[in-house]
């Protein structure tokens, strides 16, 4: 699989000369399969720039001529993770195809939801409806693996406000991504049910909002320190894990501290295998 970072940071866009190096857009990440199959997971501000790379000329999958393909995985609606939705081009191609997947009570909901932020007050397009690909929109029971493109996918439901978010396992044949935005665990660590869910990753994709003393300071936003993300990839015995969703305040040097320190905690965590520590910026590829 190939994973690539077009958004990494949560909340809000943060552009400016303090954020270029890990880039200013909110979470959307890439994943092609082992047969070229694309994933998206969620579509904050970063979807833009993938949107743009697969019209581009030269792409080959067919998006510009409408004959793409993808399936997009949504975390949860919080705008950081939907807002690069109305501005996702592919998605203006008549012919293309989005199967979508998101935490909802029914897929009704979930495109109710969707739609709501295509209404003329927020957006001139008014409907899903106008934007010319073929969208299918699947609600997604947590614990239930469904087949996405020749994955499996499984989700669990974090603790993030009042909705929760999805975390996402893509296996793919003997590969596995992870996917866990907006992480907010209780003291202690990561659910059963998520623990499992990120075992033996190849990699692992945590939300890594804040330092240590600001996940203290901020306790209620349901967003997880750089210490929770490592931990969680050490007790998982994952094999790399890449840090993500950086809170929007931070800038590129404070961003660099927090992920020193971060792999400053896997020296201290003894008996345990070491993952590789990645931080995540905008245009990051990673083989998995
Ligand atoms: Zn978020």
């Amino acid at each position: 699989m190939e994973v690539t970072f077009w958004g990494v940071r949560g909340s809000i866009p943060a552009p400016g000369p303090g954020t270029v190096r890990y880039g200013g857009n909110t979470a959307c990440v890439s994943v092609r399969t082992r047969h070229g199959k694309l994933l998206v997971l969620d579509c904050g501000t970063g979807a833009r720039s993938l949107g743009l790379s697969l019209l581009a000329d030269g792409a080959t999958d067919g998006f510009a001529t409408g004959r793409g393909e993808a399936a997009i995985l949504l975390s949860h609606t919080h705008w950081d993770h939907i807002q690069g939705f109305p501005f996702f081009s592919p998605l203006y191609v008549a012919g293309n195809a989005f199967q979508i997947y998101g935490p909802a009570q029914s897929s009704a909901l979930l495109e109710g939801i969707l739609e709501g932020q295509m209404a003329p007050q927020y957006f001139p397009v008014q409907t899903l409806k106008n934007m010319g690909a073929r969208i299918e929109i699947t609600a997604v029971r947590a614990g239930v693996p469904f087949d996405v493109l020749g994955c499996t996918v499984t989700a669990v439901t974090n603790p993030h406000g009042r909705v929760g978010a999805m975390a996402f396992r893509i296996d793919d044949a003997d590969r596995s991504v992870v996917y866990a935005s907006d992480a907010g665990y209780g003291p202690g660590g990561p659910s059963r049910e998520a623990a499992a869910l990120y075992h033996g990753a190849d990699l692992l994709i945590h939300d890594s909002t804040y330092t240590p003393e600001d996940r203290a300071r901020y306790p209620g936003r349901g967003l997880a320190s750089v210490t929770e993300a490592v931990s969680a990839a050490i007790h998982a015995g994952a094999r790399r894990v890449a840090l993500f969703h950086y809170d929007q305040d931070y800038t590129d040097a404070d961003i660099d501290m927090m992920v020193e320190r971060g792999r400053r905690g896997i020296a201290m965590t003894a008996g345990y295998v070491e993952p590789e520590v990645v931080a995540a910026s905008e245009g990051l590829t990673l083989q998995v």
